[in-house]
């Protein structure tokens, strides 16, 4: 096993909740294309927010995420949601790396 293969290593495995995800199909949704603009951003998050207020399993994804430091939208929660509540992500950038103490 490499090194890498530790450090992302998920805590939580069992996934099999992800199978009555409302955003199936919505990847677009929950993951930023590259070069994003906030504003952009702003707006996918909110749709994604919707997906989320609908979802049967939200509780159970904003653990999964949480626990596990995962990037994109989860659980009716943003990366930067996540980090201000204390769930740091493993490798941040931008902002949220410069804030690291
Ligand atoms: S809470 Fe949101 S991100 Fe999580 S499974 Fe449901 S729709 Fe997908």
């Amino acid at each position: 096993m490499a090194a890498v293969d530790l450090f992302v290593q998920r805590v939580i495995t069992d996934d099999r909740w992800m199978n009555d995800a409302a955003c199936r199909g919505l990847t677009h949704l929950f993951f930023p294309p590259p070069a994003e603009r906030p504003q952009a951003r702003e707006r996918r998050e909110t749709t994604a927010r919707d997906v989320c207020g609908s979802c049967q399993v939200n509780g159970t994804c904003r653990e999964f995420a949480r626990t596990n430091h995962e990037y994109g939208y989860w659980g009716g929660e943003s990366e930067d949601e996540r980090h201000a509540a204390g769930f740091r992500l493993i490798a941040p950038i931008g902002v949220r790396a410069r804030n690291i103490i």
